[in-house]
Formats: structure tokens, sequence, C-alpha cells
């Protein structure tokens, strides 16, 4: 019995164009191959279960092997496999109908992924790399006949009796000639590890070595000999898969180290995902140790469908902010093969996002209420994300300003409700503001702590790549009238100014030749001497750069803000405190000597900021020398 057919599909020549769209994909022909395999095992195990299959299951295995010589890959499965009727139906009908409407619409399509999924071209994904196919292939049915199906990359085929004597289904490929890496043992551990790491049925990929006891040597040693067994490649019941309540922390351990290998931290904590309604989906997300600088690790979340693996691309699905985080997800209810467009419109797609930044608000607030220290500690981890968060989703801000912290200088911790208590009463100016003080460098800015620190004042350390964002979100949202400022943009009197008025030592005419003289010592046109009132034991001179020039500054460098600012040159302000002795001193002194005390008292404020550099830096050192 032999019999000839012609695939109905009515345009011609097919294969090429499928082989070169989606060449540079090429590899996932394994992924739909083996997972064909994997349904057909899992069907028969249905059945068995449904009583439609009475004989023995066995134990379900797909195997993967290839021939370098004759150039073949061959996959094979225990499943239900098909009568020869069915290899028609399923393949020449179905796999074939998507064909034509993927030759109307390839235009359209963006990458390989999308036609595959869309026009139903799993099995022929084959032709990708071969030029011609073979199904050897023997049905559970009783009675059933094998049956051998080839073709050869045309729209013809050849149907005829088949060798197969046990249940199930061989696909053998024959790699075409620009295909030949896939003949490789390395190629294909790559792509089945990136795929099948975690199907539910094993997957055998030729042998590995290993060694097994063999009694004991002459001196009683232990001897061991090597031995050769199954390399089966998966681990078909991922932690995912099971309950939370079966899972121990070592189990969640365990499983982060087999997601990422290479990883030496360990993750700080965890969500198990595991929603049916209103879609369909499970997971574990993991918080990694993040370093306090943007060098954040993206795209290592790993999306499955079914335990196969499709993309670790998970944007739109995750909310951007979450991208920071590890782990798996799995749905069969992402639309998983169509353009990001069509995906951005899903509404399951937002109902999943949604789910997920509620389940990751809800775990932090769990462990906030449950462990404020543990959550703490963890802060230096957490915070960068925590804010992230907060800075680009409204609903997840709600939630995280009852338990977003803010440390101070004395590296103690405060909610957002608690700080804004803390301060609301000591650190209000006359206008009714109430002044947060933020440092973003505790050594560099040192001074300017101290003298705020010595009149009461709290200072916050806000010393994080988004904390510039941050602190702009906090005047927003943070509570009513709040401002916050850098503890270096002004002298601290400035910076929260009291209804208290200090009367100024100098009369106009010696403060307009300060003004002058510091001026004309300084010789810098980007800073502008402004003689104050201030009390005669704070300091004769500082350097301060206002907020708002500064911010705006740092907000288009780290993007946001508007972008001109970045060009504008840093203004100063140099506070010259008129009530100080040594303002005095200097105009009672000779020209030269009143300048060189100047240039002194503006170095040491320079130098205490860490702006004292350079050639500067130097002759202040030997000035410095001269004095002494
Ligand atoms: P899909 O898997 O999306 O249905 P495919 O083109 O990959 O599309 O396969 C078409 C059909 O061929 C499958 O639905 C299945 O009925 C049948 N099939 C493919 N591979 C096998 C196999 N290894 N064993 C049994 N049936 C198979």
């Amino acid at each position: 019995m032999q019999e000839k057919g012609s695939i109905s599909i009515h345009t011609e020549n097919i294969f090429p164009v499928i082989k070169k769209f989606l060449y540079s994909d090429n590899e996932i022909f394994l992924r739909e191959l083996v997972s064909n395999a994997v349904d057909a095992s899992q069907k028969i195990k249905r059945l068995a279960s449904l009583g439609q299959f009475n004989g023995e299951v066995g134990d379900l295995l797909v195997d993967v092997k290839f021939d370098e010589e004759a150039k073949t890959i061959t996959i094979s499965d225990n499943g239900i496999g098909m009568t020869a009727d069915e290899i028609k139906k399923y393949i020449n009908q179905i796999a074939f109908s998507g064909a034509t409407e993927f030759m109307e619409k390839f235009k359209e399509a963006n990458d390989a992924n999308e036609i595959i999924g869309r026009f139903g071209l799993g099995f022929y994904s084959a032709f990708m790399v071969a030029d011609r196919v073979e199904i050897q292939s023997l049905s559970f049915q009783n009675g059933a006949e094998p049956a051998h199906w080839t073709c050869d990359g045309n729209t013809s085929y050849e149907i005829s009796e088949g060798t197969r004597t046990t249940r199930g289904t061989d696909v053998i490929l024959h790699v075409n000639a620009d295909s030949t890496e896939f003949l490789s043992k390395f190629r294909l551990q790559e792509i089945l590890d990136k795929y099948a790491k975690f199907l539910p049925v094993p997957i055998r990929f030729g042998t590995k070595t290993t060694s097994e006891p063999d009694g004991e040597d002459e001196e009683g040693k232990p001897k061991y000999k090597s031995i050769e067994v199954d390399n089966i490649i998966n681990n078909t019941n991922p932690a995912w898969t099971k309950s939370p309540s079966e899972l121990k922390d070592e189990d969640y351990l365990a499983f982060y180290r087999e997601l990422y290998p290479a990883s030496m931290d360990e993750p700080l904590f965890w969500i198990h995902l595991n929603v049916d309604y209103p879609f369909n989906l499970t997971g574990i997300l993991y918080f990694p140790k993040i370093k306090n600088e943007l060098e954040i690790q993206r795209n290592k979340i790993k999306l499955y469908s079914r335990q196969v693996f499709i993309t670790d691309e998970v944007k739109d699905i995750v909310p951007e902010f979450l991208m920071l985080l590890h782990g798996v997800i799995d749905s069969p209810d992402i639309p998983l093969n169509v353009s990001r467009s069509f995906l951005q419109a899903d509404s399951n797609v937002k109902k999943i996002n949604n789910y997920i930044t509620k389940k990751v608000a809800d775990k932090l607030q769990e462990i906030y209420k449950a462990d404020r220290k543990g959550f703490e500690d963890k802060w230096t981890d957490i915070g960068l994300f925590i804010k992230y968060g907060m800075l680009s989703d409204e609903k997840f801000a709600e939630k995280a300003n009852e338990f977003c912290l803010l440390k101070n200088t004395s590296n103690e911790s405060f909610t957002l409700k608690e700080y804004y208590e803390k301060v609301k009463d000591i650190q209000v100016d006359k206008e009714g503001n109430i002044i947060y003080l933020y440092s973003s460098d505790v050594n560099q800015q040192d001074g300017f702590i101290n003298t705020a620190t010595a009149k009461g004042y709290d200072v916050l350390v806000l010393d994080g790549p988004l904390d510039t964002h941050f602190a702009s979100y906090l005047e927003q949202k943070g509570g009513e009238k709040v401002q916050l400022k850098r503890i270096d943009s002004d002298i601290i009197d400035k910076l929260i100014q009291k209804d208290e008025k200090i009367d100024l030592l100098l009369n106009e005419d010696e403060s307009k030749k300060a003004t002058e003289l510091f001026q004309k010592a300084i010789n810098r046109q980007d800073m502008n001497v402004q003689i104050e009132a201030l009390k005669e034991d704070e300091l004769p001179v500082s350097v301060t750069l206002d907020e708002f020039m500064r911010r705006m500054k740092d907000m288009a460098k780290t993007g946001g803000g508007m972008g001109f600012y970045g060009n504008i040159p840093d203004n100063y302000k140099v506070t010259v405190n008129g009530n100080h002795p040594l303002v005095k001193r200097i105009l009672e002194s000779s020209e030269a000597e009143g300048e060189k005390l100047a240039k002194q008292a503006f170095d040491l404020a320079l130098l205490s900021r860490g702006l004292l550099t350079g050639a500067d830096l130097t002759s202040f050192v030997k000035r410095s020398v001269e004095m002494i």
C-alpha cells in the first residue's frame, strides 16, 4: 500500500518563503517538535485516566537523537501516535491550513514566533532546517497499522506502511545544507536547555558518563567505575508547578539556583503566584539583591506556557518597574505568538500586569508588618526598586506609601508619615513650609550636616540614583507643604527661614566693600558673593548650589526633567557671614592681606565640599603653609 498525494494548498513554494523568512529564529523547530511529542505523551496519560485507553501507559519519554553522518535529527515519543488517516488530517490539512493564510499575511508579520503560532505552523517549522521530513508512527488504537509519511518540502507527500512496532511517533528531519550547525551535541543541548528545561515529560538527549561505587581497592579505599546513563535534560516538576504549602525556603532557593546557575547572590525573598481566575497564571518571582547602582539586570524573568519556554522578554506582561525581578511566569492565557501592539491591547495581559503589581505590593506590606526590623535591614536592597515602583506606578505607590522608608544620617528609619510627624513642628519655616533636609553624599556634605544637626534639625540620606526624582515625588505626595532641600543648597538659615532677625554689623559701605573684595579675591564668573547677617559663630564663608537648578540638572542626567537644564553651567552662591570677626579683620587689613584672607576663607569653604582641586588646591596648601 502506497499513496501519493498533494497537499491542499493553493500557493506553491511556500517552504522557501518560510525558510527564508524565519531564518534567524530557526532553532525553534526543536521547541515545536519536542512540544508536540510532549503533548502526544500527555494525551495518552489523559486518555488512560479517562478510561479510553486500557493498555499500559508505561514510562513516558521523549527522545532527541542526531546522526552526524546521516545528517538526521530524530524526535521520538511514546505518546498517542497517529494512524495514516490522522497524519493526513493533522499534518497535511491542519498544519497546512494555516500555511495558505500565511502566504497572504506574511508580509505583515514581524518575527517568526508570530507566524508560527498564528498560522499553526508548529510542525512545519521542521522545514526551516530540513529538506525532507519523515514521520513513523503507530497509533495507540487497537489494531492500528504503523504509518510512514514523507515530504520533501514541496506540496506533495507520500504515505505508506510504516515500521514502528511500539506506540508513538518518530519525526525524522533530514537536515539541509544550511542547517548543519544543528548536527552538534553542543548546539542541540543549548537549544534544549533553553526551551525544554522544565517540560512536564522527561526529555532524553543521548547519554552522559557518571560514576558509581565499585567495591574497594587493596588498601580498602572505595573504588568507582564510570557508567553511561540516560541524559535527562529537564526537571518535569519545577517548583512553580507545586503548591506553596509543599515548598520550604530551601526549595525556593534551590529552584533559584536551577534557574540561574551562574548567580552568586541569593534572592532576598520571593512571591509564589497562583491564580486560576479570571486568567490562569502560576510562577515564582524573586527579589534579587540590587546593588545601589543602576547596573540593573533586565530580562531575567522567563515566560513559559504550560512549562514550554517562550521568551525572556516579558515587557508589557510584567510592569516596567518589576523588570528588575527574577523568576518564572507560566500562563497559557498570554497570547504568546502575537505582535507587541496586540499584546499591549490584550485585556488578559493588562489584568495580569495589575495582578502582579498588586501581589508584589501585598507581599512587601506583609513583610513590613510581620518584621519591620528585617524590612529595614533589607531596605538598602529593595529601596531602589520600591522607589522606582512608586515613581512609575500610581497604584503601587498608593500601597507603598505605607511601607516606603526614609533613612536619616543617624541611620534611623521612618515611614513617610512618621517622618512628617517628626519634623513638622521643628523644620517649619516662617511661611509654614515643612522643610525636609537631605544629603546626597554624607561624606562630602559633612560640614553642612553638622551645622544642621547642631540646630536640632534632622537630615535624610537620599543618595540613590533615583533620589532626585524621589525628592520631587515627596514634595507632591509626601505631605502637605513639604519641601525638600539638599543640605548644601544654601546656608541653613536660608533653607529653613525663621522669623527671627539678626542685625548685620556692617554698614552699607563696609558691606559693599566686602562684597567687592571677596568677588575680586575669588575671581570666578560662576560664583556670586552675597553678604548675610548670620550668627558670629557660624562659618565666615560657605559655598552653596541652588536646589531648583541643581535638581533640574540631576533629572536631566537621569532622564526626565527638561533636557536643556543639562547644558546650563552650575551657578554657586558664596555666602559671606557679615557678622563674623574675620570679615571685620579683612576690611581693616591692607588690600593685599585682605584679599589673601578672603581667598583663604573661600578656599576653606570649597575644601569642605570637596570642590577644591588641581592648581587651586596646590596654591591653597602653599598659602596655608606660609600663613602658619
Ligand atoms: P499544533 O501543535 O499547534 O496543533 P502542529 O502543526 O505542531 O500544530 O501539529 C499539528 C497536529 O499534528 C497536532 O495538533 C497533533 O494532532 C499532530 N501531531 C504532531 N506531532 C505529533 C506527535 N508527535 N504525536 C502525535 N500527534 C502529533
